[in-house]
């Protein structure tokens, strides 16, 4: 059995599980990252980033999160593109299975960075127009929407937020919903009735997304009369709940009613030695930037936990600016 135990071991790779790898690996914790199949998370689906600061000219998703674990792996952070099947968190250290082998992997503090997922309806245009049209994220995405006539379903709070934000660039929103009625507070709700920019479908369920190259339109049948018609829009957005990735910690970890693992101390989660950082723990926020400054957080309360247990000995303060590493000669080559 292989006897190495790591300083952390990050769940995720996504902005918060490689920034928490970077900040981890910098300060001379034996790092390891469990990406995942799915390495760099949802910004593999998204073409154009904007909103993250430090890129002048916007970014494409996928190079972004290219860069995020370059960096990482500079200071020594190592990676697994594999999933994690099991864990068992009752005793130290922590065991984490990786799919399809027998041996865990054992960690002194972990770091759950598995984020969330928009959820979709699961049509075939919807997922052969990601990123081309389809999105699940207003915030993330809007902007690319200037002028144009775009599709919103669901009929929650999420649903009434996505369509008010994309009234800033959008022509025309339509909100389409199943039913008649709405789990989406009064308020938000009115506010969405109020916007002239907005208007509602209801009874409609959405049968496919069309389009070749980017989205064309919708064909949307009406759920009473079984009437189908399509209509033409440029954009059509997913905003039917999140979902966070934290069933293999279920039963090991606190979660709540909607799968998030709470945050109890700073990033620290209920069980000693393990946090939790990114949308995996947020459902308010769910953007790269503040997800990375999550991983951040989890880095530094990873190390002073450790530091807390005397388990840190050759670890610096992430925090703590290392002047020595400034310093050295080549600085292409890897720090360690
Ligand atoms: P939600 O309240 O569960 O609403 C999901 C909506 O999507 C429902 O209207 C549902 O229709 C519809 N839906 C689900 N599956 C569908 C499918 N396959 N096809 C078509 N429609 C489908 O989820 P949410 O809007 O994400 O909100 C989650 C929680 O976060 C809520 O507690 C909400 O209040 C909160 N939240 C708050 C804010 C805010 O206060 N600013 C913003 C966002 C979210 P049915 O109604 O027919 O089931």
């Amino acid at each position: 059995m292989d006897e190495r135990t790591y300083d952390v071991v990050i769940v995720g790779s996504g902005p918060a599980g490689y920034t928490a790898a970077l900040y981890a690996s910098r300060a001379n914790l034996d790092t390891m990252v469990f990406q995942g199949f799915e390495s760099g998370g949802q910004l593999m689906l998204t073409s154009d980033v904007e909103n993250y600061p430090g890129y002048r000219d916007g970014v494409m998703g996928p190079d972004m999160m290219d860069d995020f674990e370059a960096q990482a792996v500079r200071f020594g952070a190592e990676m697994r593109p594999d999933n994690v099947e099991r864990v068992d968190f009752s005793e130290r250290p922590f065991k984490l299975w990786a799919e399809g082998e027998d041996e865990p992997v054992l960690a002194k503090t972990v770091i759950i960075a598995t984020g969330a997922k928009a959820m979709w309806l699961g049509l075939p245009g919807e997922q052969r127009l990601q990123g081309r049209g389809v999105s699940g994220c207003a915030t993330c995405d809007g902007f690319f929407f200037r002028d144009k006539r775009v599709a919103v379903v669901g009929g929650g709070d999420t649903a009434m937020e996505e369509a008010l934000f994309l009234t800033k660039f959008a022509s025309e929103v339509l909100i389409i919903h199943r039913r008649d009625e709405f789990r989406a507070s009064k308020i938000m709700l009115q506010r969405a009735r109020d916007n002239e920019k907005i208007t509602f479908l209801t009874d409609m369920v959405v049968e496919d997304v069309l389009g070749e190259d980017s989205v064309e339109g919708i064909r949307i049948k009406n759920a009473k009369t079984g009437e189908k018609r399509d209509l033409a829009v440029d954009g059509f957005f997913a905003a039917i709940g999140h979902k966070p990735a934290t069933e293999v910690f279920e039963g090991h970890v606190e979660t709540d009613e909607g799968g998030y693992i709470p945050q109890k101390e700073h990033t620290m989660t209920n069980v000693a030695g393990v946090f939790a950082a990114g949308d995996v723990s947020d459902k308010r926020y769910r953007q790269a930037v503040t997800a990375a400054g999550d991983g951040c957080r989890s880095a530094i309360d990873a190390e002073r936990w450790l530091e807390s247990q005397g388990e840190a000995e050759n670890a610096e303060d992430p925090a703590v600016w290392i002047a020595a590493k400034e310093m050295q000669e080549d600085p292409s080559q890897p720090v360690r």
